[in-house]
């Protein structure tokens, strides 16, 4: 099949739902923050409105660490806050919540990004050509090839266009495999 052929394809694709499940989360949040992010998200999952100091002290993270790595979560809007004032001690208190609904969507974004990646990739694959002399002594892209009117500068062999056929095909293959399915990322 030919790419335009996958290309066209690929952006008429459907997005099923999916249910959010924990590998997914973990998928989500190791992709775009990092692993060690994770028990602050698992400790969250199911809560609502929990003090940056009630995560750290159940999780066991010092709250300079813990404050980094909420805002870290919150950046890539996997977590939200709310401030409230403390009115006993008068200063603002952060709470925080999981935004479990936004997982699909930041999981879109994600296979958008590689997606594009490889769709870039494979228009670099098709717009160039390379050649290549039989006795490997060099291997010249199109315009230093018709310079040396096809033939190797150390050998004087007749260059061979390079077959880059099956990196064409992998790529293909991964952006349908990719487009099909939506867990894919
Ligand atoms: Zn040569």
């Amino acid at each position: 099949m030919h790419s335009e052929t996958i290309l066209k394809y690929a952006d008429s694709s459907k997005k099923k739902p999916f249910k959010v499940t924990k590998d997914i989360i973990k998928r989500v949040v190791t992709e775009l923050v990092g692993e060690e992010a994770l028990p602050i998200v698992y400790f969250l999952r199911g809560k609502t409105f929990v003090s940056e100091f009630i995560v750290a002290e159940d999780l066991n993270i010092e709250i300079h660490k813990t404050r980094n790595l909420l805002y870290r979560l919150l950046e890539k809007d996997i977590l939200s806050f709310r401030r409230k004032k403390d009115k006993k001690k008068g200063w603002y208190i952060c709470y925080w919540d999981f935004n479990e609904h936004n997982i699909p969507h930041l999981v879109d974004k994600i296979r958008k990004e590689k997606l594009e990646k490889l769709k870039t990739r494979l228009a670099r694959e098709e717009a160039s050509q390379f050649f290549m002399c039989p006795n490997a002594c060099s291997r010249l892209d199109f315009e230093s090839a018709i310079e040396s009117g096809y033939h190797c500068p150390e050998c004087n062999e007749l260059l061979r266009p390079m077959d880059n056929n099956r990196t064409k095909e992998f790529l293909m293959q991964r952006i349908a495999e990719m487009e099909e399915n939506p867990l894919a990322f």
